[in-house]
């Protein structure tokens, strides 16, 4: 058995990463998963998160939202709506957008029948997953 897997991450932009790979952790949508060479074949939804890859030395994270992953022994296609790689995150508009997320769940308008929670809390999310990754990837 091979001892790399190939991963791809696409979005609606474009290819965002093509390589071979040791290992993968990534958030699906029913807990962490983590994804070694000969995986048995799956497809499962991801969530906003980090994916967290290793290849020798080298470790990437990469934050995601949401989208999809399927694997199989030699290879894993990741389709998400956003990914950045680390030079490509801009952490002053991640804090930002952290900032205004807070601000609109702990605002009085989170209060109103017609605020929308899920949508402030996905906001939230992707703001410290990015903020998340940049950290990560300083080490
Ligand atoms: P914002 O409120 O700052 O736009 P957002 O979470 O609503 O953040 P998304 O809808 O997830 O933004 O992304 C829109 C586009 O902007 C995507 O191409 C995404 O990769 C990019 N993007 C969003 N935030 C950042 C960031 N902090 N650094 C780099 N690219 C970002």
């Amino acid at each position: 058995m091979s001892s790399t897997i190939k991963l791809e991450i696409v979005t609606p932009a474009g290819k965002k990463y093509s390589g071979e790979i040791e290992y993968l952790k990534a958030p699906a949508i029913d807990g962490q998963i983590g994804i070694l060479p000969g995986h048995a074949p799956l497809v499962t939804a991801l969530k906003i998160g980090l994916l967290e890859l290793r290849k020798g030395e080298e470790r990437l994270v990469i934050p995601i939202s949401e989208g999809f992953m399927e694997v199989t022994p030699d290879n894993i296609n990741v389709v998400v709506r956003t990914a950045e790689l680390p030079d490509e995150i801009d952490v002053e508009r991640a804090r930002r957008a952290k900032e205004r997320a807070e601000k609109r769940l702990n605002g009085k308008d989170s209060q109103s029948a017609h605020f929308d929670y899920v949508r402030a809390r996905a906001a939230l999310e992707r703001a410290l997953a990015r903020l998340k990754a940049a950290d990560a990837n300083k080490d």
